[in-house]
C-alpha cells in the first residue's frame, strides 16, 4: 500500500496530559507506521505540545496543525486565534471549513476561501479545504454543485504553483459522527468532478500535487476501504483519533 496522509482532528477534546499519553505511545510505535501522519489539537495545547515533542525528540517528524483561526495577523478580534501567535512554521496544517465551523459558528464557504487565501499569504503550513453535503442536499443529488460552489472561486484566485499547498477534504456531513459511510464509488465520483474543474483550470498541469482525502466514521476497521482506493490520498479522522491504540493501528495499516 502506498503511503497515506492520516490527519486526526481531536475537537474540543484532550487536556494537556491526555495529550503527552498520546504521544508517548505514538513515539514508542512509529517504527511500524506505514502512514504519515498530523494531529490537530485544541489550539491552547499548541505549544505545550510543540514543547513535549521536542523534549521527547519527535519533532521533526510529528507534524501538528490548527482546528480555527481567524484571516488577521492580530487585532480587535476578542476570543479569535491568529496563526501569527505560533511562532514560524510551527503550524503544519491548518483546517478550513470543517462542517462544525459552519454549522455552529456560522461559517460559509466565502470565510473559509477568505482564511485559506489568507493562509496562503501568511504560512507555509498546508491547507486542509474540508466541504461535504446535507443528508437534505445528498438527496437533491446536486454535489456537482456543491463542489463548484467553493472550487471554482477558490482556484480563480490561486496559481498552479499553490495547488500543492491544497489537501481537499470531502466530508459528508450525515457521516460525520455516525457510523455511516459512503461507497468508494460515491467518494471517487466526487473526486473525479475535483480532479476535472482542477484541470479545466490549470490545462495541461499534473493536478495531483494536490491531495484528495475523506473523513467521516473512519475507524480502525474500515480505514483500509478507503485507502486502497488509488483516488483516496488519506483521512481525516475525528472520535477515532482520540484512542491511541486504533490511531495507531491505522498508521500501521495493521
Ligand atoms: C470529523 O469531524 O472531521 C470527523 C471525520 O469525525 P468522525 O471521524 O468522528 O466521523
Amino acid at each position: 500500500m502506498n503511503k497515506k496522509l492520516i490527519i486526526g482532528n481531536w475537537k474540543m477534546n484532550m487536556n494537556e496530559s491526555d495529550s503527552y499519553t498520546f504521544f508517548d505511545e505514538i513515539k514508542k510505535n512509529n517504527n511500524h507506521f506505514v502512514h504519515e501522519f498530523a494531529i490537530i489539537p485544541p489550539a491552547p495545547l499548541i505549544i505545550s505540545i510543540k514543547k513535549y515533542l521536542k523534549k521527547n525528540n519527535i519533532n521533526n517528524w510529528v507534524k501538528i496543525g490548527i482546528q480555527n483561526f481567524y484571516p488577521k495577523d492580530k487585532g480587535a478580534f476578542t476570543g479569535e486565534i491568529s496563526i501569527k501567535m505560533f511562532e514560524d512554521n510551527t503550524l503544519d496544517y491548518l483546517l478550513v471549513g470543517h462542517s462544525e465551523r459552519r454549522l455552529f459558528f456560522n461559517e460559509n464557504n466565502q470565510f473559509a476561501i477568505e482564511k485559506a487565501l489568507y493562509a496562503l499569504k501568511n504560512s507555509n503550513a498546508k491547507i486542509v479545504f474540508i466541504f461535504g453535503e446535507t443528508l437534505e442536499q445528498r438527496k437533491k443529488g446536486n454535489l456537482e454543485n456543491i463542489i463548484k460552489e467553493f472550487l471554482e472561486k477558490l482556484i480563480s484566485e490561486i496559481t498552479f504553483e499553490d495547488l500543492e499547498r491544497f489537501i481537499f477534504a470531502y466530508e459528508p456531513i450525515w457521516s460525520i459522527g455516525t457510523g455511516k459511510i459512503p461507497t468508494i464509488k460515491e467518494i471517487e465520483e466526487i473526486f473525479l468532478i475535483i480532479k476535472e474543474i482542477l484541470k479545466s483550470k490549470f490545462k495541461g498541469k499534473d493536478v495531483n500535487i494536490s491531495k484528495l482525502i475523506y473523513g467521516g466514521s473512519v475507524n480502525e476497521v474500515n480505514y483500509k476501504l478507503f485507502l486502497n482506493s488509488n483516488l483516496i490520498d488519506g483521512l481525516l479522522i475525528g472520535g477515532v483519533a482520540l484512542e491511541s491504540h486504533k490511531f495507531i493501528s491505522i498508521l500501521k495499516n495493521e
